[in-house]
């Protein structure tokens, strides 16, 4: 069973009295056990498609199109302290910056046992031993004296390993983890990634990883998604995607990247910029940027249905019937 279907998403914003579509007709689903990753450039919309199946969207979006289904739950029909609920137990969320996940005048120890006693009804006691369990569990060293610790005296290491711990006390379905490492050091970031892979195969957790990092797509992702304006134009198979990737966009980053391992926030190979929503083409979004563009790229934003969204699917008008590499 999926643990996450996104189907048809479109997340808009009310900009001046204008609609604008940030996440558009996005479609993809999350298997138990399975990490998706996100990529794309700042601007793509990776956030606000986290912030929308998250239900954390700021007060000028709204979800106007499309169902996300948590464990076959629609999000849609959960009320507001329905989805406070679900965001404690069902969802466990990782990101960039632990400090803002952690309230600096609460022992570590507190913050974890917390959401255990409201979520899962622990009394005081049980849910110190268990917040000790979960401590151990991320690999914070001498745990249960380091319980009385704040926040502010842990390395940024050891404090994402606290946010971890939060995120997975209880038993949630669905990890999502946006740019969990970027603030690290390389050592460090590859000590998480490993603890989220070792945890959630443990926790049969389905994961979306938001990254600008494709050495962490290659070392720790199943199928990546690639976002360009809002749009979800390829996703596939790590290892199929790497070998073939086929929209002009993720070619070009692929192709800009000679390491693996460079940040995508780095690239300066692509021509131009992704566009503010406000300034977005009515055709395809990368229209303005790729070396294949076409009359009909200008008028009409390509299909999202061309390919399978679960094996390969590409939605660029090379790949529609008639078009220049259509099958
Ligand atoms: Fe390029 Fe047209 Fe494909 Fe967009 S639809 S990526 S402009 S070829």
């Amino acid at each position: 069973m999926s643990v996450l279907v996104v189907d048809d998403l479109r997340t808009s914003l009310q900009i001046n009295g204008g609609e604008y579509h940030a996440v558009r007709e996005i479609s993809f689903s999350i298997e138990e056990g399975e990490t998706l990753a996100v990529v794309g450039e700042s601007g793509c919309g990776k956030s606000m498609l986290a912030m929308s199946i998250m239900r954390l969207l700021p007060s000028v979006a709204s979800i106007t199109a499309g169902r996300i289904l948590l464990d076959s739950l629609p999000i849609e029909a959960v009320s507001e302290t329905g989805m406070e609920r679900v965001r404690g137990a069902k969802i466990g969320m990782v990101f960039q910056e632990p400090m803002t996940a952690l309230n600096p005048v609460l022992t570590v120890g507190e913050q974890i046992s917390e959401p255990l006693r409201d979520h899962l009804g622990l009394s005081r006691r049980e849910a110190r031993k268990a917040a000790i369990g979960l401590m151990e569990k991320v690999r914070i060293p001498s745990a249960a004296s380091r319980y009385s610790s704040y926040p502010h005296e842990f390395s940024g290491g050891m404090r994402q390993r606290v946010v971890i711990a939060l995120a997975i006390a209880c038993h949630p379905r669905l990890l999502i983890a946006d740019e969990p490492t970027t603030a690290l050091d390389v050592t460090v970031q590859r000590q998480i990634l490993d603890l989220l892979d070792v945890l959630r195969t443990e926790g049969k957790m389905g994961m979306l990883l938001i990254t600008h990092n494709l050495g962490i797509v290659a070392g720790h992702a199943d199928r990546v998604a690639v976002m360009y304006g809002g749009d979800l134009v390829e996703s596939a198979t790590v290892t199929d995607l790497f070998r073939n990737p086929a929209h002009p966009y993720s070619r070009a980053l692929l192709a800009s990247l000679p390491r693996v391992d460079r940040d995508l926030s780095e690239l300066a190979s692509i021509p131009g910029r992704v566009p503010t929503l406000v300034n977005m083409p009515d055709g395809c979004r990368f229209m303005d940027r790729c070396p294949h563009a076409m009359e009909k790229c200008n008028s009409m934003p390509p299909p999202a249905d061309v390919g399978d969204a679960n094996l390969h699917m590409v939605r660029c008008w090379l790949y529609v019937q008639g078009g220049e590499h259509a099958a």
